[in-house]
This record gives C-alpha cells, structure tokens and sequence, in this order.
C-alpha cells in the first residue's frame, strides 16, 4: 500500500539557528537516492493511481525563502529531484530578520535581529516551474487562518492564488496552512477556492486513505530521523497527532521521537 513520507523544510544554508546547512540537506538527498526513492511535486502525489504502489518521497518547502532557489534548488536539481515550493507573495518585498538568540522572526530590522531572510520574487518562481517545481500557495501573507475573517480568508486563499497563477501562466493546485493553522471554515474555504490538496504541520505519512485537505508532513533535521521517516518506521500515533495539534505551531519532531 502506498505510504509516502512527505517532508517540510523552510531555510536551507542560511546563517543558523533558523535554518538547515546545505550540507545536512544535502544528506537527506543522499539518503533519498541511496534508498531509491523518486521524488514527486504535491500535485503529482495527488494524481497517482489509487493502484500505484512505487517508492515515493514528498520534499515541500514553506515560506518562500530566497534560500530555497539559491541552496536548496541546485541541489535538488544536481540530483534529480522534484520539491514543492509555498510561497507567499504578499512577503515578495519583504525582508524578515531572525534574533539568534531567541529564534524569533521579525518582518522588520529591529534591535536583535541580525539575520536577514530575504523572499523569492516571481522571477524565481517561474524559473523554478520550468525546472520542474511547483509552486504551491501559502496564503497572500502569511496569518494565522483560524483567526482571521471571511473577507480576510478570500485575500488569503483566493487571490493569492489568482496572482500566482497570473504571474506562472499554470494552476496553483496545491495549499499550505499558515502554522499548521485552521479550521473546518478555512478547510471547506481551500476546497471551493479550487485547491486539489491542502498540507498540515502535522506529521504523518501520505496514503490512499488520507483526507487531500489534511495532508501530514514530517519536520526533520537529522539524516538519522530523515531514515526512519522514510524506512516508515516512525508511527505517527494519536497522541502526537494530538500533541502537535494542541501545541500548534508546529513542535520539531525531533522533541518529539529523540
Ligand atoms: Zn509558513
């Protein structure tokens, strides 16, 4: 039975501690190609056979990160990798900026904040697409949807998807919840907006019994959790579902499994 571990990452080889070095990510690729898996974008997950039984990997990045096309996209792309991109194009002119101390981001320089944390343009995007990528949509910018109002929820869900399907020339498919963020409102408002799949926080593996609006995906930073998730031996039991869900946004999983 088809049993996919899909993967979240936000920023790959930028100055720590809020990101993943090239060359962590780099062994998670390894890892990916040593065990034979083939990697597929959200959308191709979602149109597979209900039969198809193959040894699939899902990579998604959240936050559209500049990162993400410097670092993470040669790399994927030296080794033949397909990944997902959530960008949020209400964030293209916005640089955030990470105090290291405490982990905390800001959508402005303040006092503390020291790391920059620049966005991917529309540029990017579509180079990214024509190399096989998706791009993906995680909200116009970025709020936490449970909290916000229906007019809000249109802004958010619908034209962001507009605007990237106008600057792609191609259907923005697939969604991705702010923070793990949402409630049965904002799940039915991503439904009519058009989205075929919505992704989560939570951790869990994709397979034919998965609600496409729930999609669970796994937070991982070491190659040695990177293996048991895709070996499938990590069991993704209630009550780390539950945890996660309480403790929203979302806990690493390495508090949770190590
Ligand atoms: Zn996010």
């Amino acid at each position: 039975m088809l049993k996919v571990p899909v993967f979240y990452y936000h920023s790959i080889g930028n100055v720590g501690p809020e990101t993943l070095s090239v060359e962590l990510f780099r062994q998670h690729l390894e890892l990916l190609k040593s065990h034979g898996f083939t990697t597929l974008t959200c959308s191709e997950l979602l149109s597979l056979p209900t039969t198809d039984s193959g040894k699939y990997a899902l990579l998604t990045f959240d936050d559209g990160l500049l990162d993400n096309y410097d670092k993470a996209l040669p790399l994927l792309l030296e080794y033949g990798f397909k990944a997902t991109f959530f960008v949020i194009p209400g964030f293209d002119n916005i640089t955030r900026w990470v105090n290291a101390s405490n982990r905390q981001w800001s959508d402005e320089k303040r006092p503390g904040f020291t790391i920059p944390f620049p966005s991917m343009q529309a540029n990017h995007r579509k180079e990214m697409t024509k190399l096989g990528m998706e791009i993906g949509c995680h909200t116009m910018n970025h709020p936490k949807l449970n909290k916000i109002n229906v007019g809000q929820l249109n802004t958010e869900i619908i034209d962001s998807k507009t605007l990237l399907e106008d600057q792609l020339g191609n259907e923005v498919s697939s969604f991705c919840y702010p923070k793990g963020r949402y409630n049965p409102v904002v799940l039915e408002y991503v439904k009519k907006a058009g989205y075929r799949s919505a992704f989560t926080t939570m951790p869990g593996y994709y397979s034919t019994s998965t609600f496409s609006y729930e999609c669970g995906r796994f937070l991982v930073e070491s190659p040695g959790l990177f293996s048991r998730v895709l070996a499938g031996s990590l069991t993704t039991n209630r009550w780390i579902e539950w945890a996660c869900h309480l403790m929203q946004p979302g806990l690493k999983l390495k508090n949770v499994y190590m």
